[in-house]
């Protein structure tokens, strides 16, 4: 999944991060003749990779950020009270992800990850809504379930 550059850290062992809009990391070495990255070198080079994509494995994993706490939930929806903008295909905001918690029943949930996927939701099997993906829920009976929202803790690194 194509995730744009935002910023960049470092981490513990001083090696580049670029932050993804996402909310992942991405590790840049620079370890030629294999991982040929010269322009992590510079803050010019560096510069002017912010706004490009690269692949993001971990969406297509659909790990929720590290870091990332939950912020708010909806309230419990039935299957007669589900809202019908849940129904159709949305998306989260920027750097929001989210968990569909099904307290009973089941729901059907679907996402483009890229290619469109579907999971049934139990009390036991938690929906990871990733960010800014395109996203649907299917009712198939009776269910009680609610969304909880993620997203970064504390202040995103700057550029
Ligand atoms: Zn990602």
């Amino acid at each position: 999944m194509q995730r744009a550059i935002t910023g960049y850290h470092r981490d513990d062992a001083g090696d580049l991060v670029a932050e993804l809009a996402c909310g992942h990391g991405f590790h840049m070495r620079h370890r030629p003749p294999m991982t040929s990255r010269p322009w992590t070198l510079t803050d010019e080079g560096r510069a002017a990779m912010v706004g490009t994509a690269v692949a993001c494995l971990r969406c297509e994993r659909f790990e929720v950020p590290a870091g990332f706490m939950a912020y708010k939930r909806t309230p419990t929806f039935t299957e007669a009270s589900v809202p019908a903008g849940l129904r159709a295909a949305h998306t989260t905001k920027a750097g929001v992800w989210a968990k569909i918690h099904v307290e009973a029943g089941c729901l059907r949930y679907c996402v483009e990850s890229p290619a469109l996927a579907a999971q049934t939701l139990t009390p036991e099997t938690v929906g990871v809504v990733i960010a800014e993906r395109p996203h649907r829920v299917e009712l198939v009976g009776p269910v009680r379930f609610y969304v909880e929202f993620y997203r970064r803790e504390e202040a995103p690194h700057t550029r």
